[in-house]
């Protein structure tokens, strides 16, 4: 990775950065008029993107190593998105200068068999992230309220009793996953959840630039096509989601994901944000600990080879 030029962000100046794309707890969101997809800050050049990329990079490095020796706080980054806005590539550059050791990315796509014989957030569940590691969700627990909901069919393969896919199920199903994210919270894992908004018009350009390349072929499939016809179902079932499961604890942030340069260090800025908040720090070592370092060097340093004689 190439050596940032630009001085890190302090905290004050990325909160006034961030705080457009949050949406507050309570707030009933129109998508179509509160959040536009097309928006990026004037503070920030196409020319700067890089740079400025490159150093929340590091930052985030930093922060991830105090978070490991740390070892009390996870970091689970929720990604959700409509096809093609660009959640590969957040991936990719967001978390470039972080220590593989310490980051996880986990896709979740239609769910196996096994994952169908348990409750809907089992399988989340079952790959958050350690204490001191930042895991990545390539989508999330919140398909079972989107994808779910579009097509309501697949409730009926989830095995559940008839009481759980009656009317109200959404409603249940957006309280049982805040009360999750709460527990969750409570014991240490923070969570950021990132919606990259992509406007209808950028989705088909995309798409057909996926289609004419074809170094890019396999990035599309028939299956976006069809759900691209269910965009307006789509975009209501995740202003539903915003309105109902952003809260004080694990607040959403909806990312404007047209420009994709602007989308990355949007995401970049707010997964920093969480981080600068837990403020990870190096163990100290106690004054008997301290003491034995202190013998242990003396032993090494006089374990130093003689110098050799000419
Ligand atoms: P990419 O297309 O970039 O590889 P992707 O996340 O779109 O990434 P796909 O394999 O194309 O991956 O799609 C995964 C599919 O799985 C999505 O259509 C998604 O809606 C679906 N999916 C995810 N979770 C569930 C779920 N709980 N129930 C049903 N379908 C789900
Ligand atoms: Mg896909």
């Amino acid at each position: 990775m190439t050596k940032p030029p630009t001085a890190p962000l302090a905290r004050p100046k990325l909160r006034k950065r961030i705080e457009p794309f949050r949406v507050k707890p309570g707030s009933d969101v129109k998508l179509e008029s509160d959040f536009d997809p097309g928006f990026k800050e004037d503070f920030v050049a196409k020319s700067d993107a890089t740079s400025a990329l490159a150093e929340g990079a590091a930052q985030l490095g930093e922060y991830q190593a105090r978070l490991a020796a740390q070892d009390t706080y996870a970091v689970l980054v929720v990604l959700q998105a409509m096809d093609a806005a660009g959640k590969d590539g957040t991936i990719k550059h967001v978390l470039n200068g972080v220590n593989p050791q310490g980051v996880g990315v986990r896709s979740f796509k239609v769910p196996e068999p096994t994952e169908l014989q348990h409750d809907f957030l089992w399988r989340y569940q079952c790959a958050l992230p350690e204490r001191g590691s930042i895991g990545i969700f390539n989508r999330s627990h919140y398909e079972e309220v989107l994808v779910v909901r579009v097509h309501p069919d697949i409730l009926d393969n989830q095995h559940l009793p008839a009481a759980a896919k009656k009317a109200d199920v959404w409603k249940r199903r957006y309280r049982e996953i805040n009360d999750w994210e709460r527990y969750l919270v409570d014991n240490g894992v923070r969570i950021v959840k990132l919606f990259l908004h992509i406007s209808k018009e950028e989705q088909r350009q995309r798409f057909l630039d996926r289609i004419d390349e074809p170094d890019k072929n396999w990035k599309f499939s028939v299956g976006d096509a069809l759900e691209r016809q269910h965009w307006d179902e789509y975009q209501h079932a995740y202003q539903q989601m915003l309105c109902a499961t952003s809260t004080r604890y694990a607040p959403w942030h909806v990312v404007p994901a047209d420009h994709k340069w602007f989308a990355r260090l949007a995401a970049s800025w707010i997964i920093l944000d969480t981080l600068m908040d837990i403020d990870p720090q190096f163990p100290k070592v106690d004054p008997k600990t301290r003491e034995q370092l202190a013998d242990i060097k003396k032993q090494l340093t006089a374990e130093a080879p003689k110098e050799s004689k000419n």
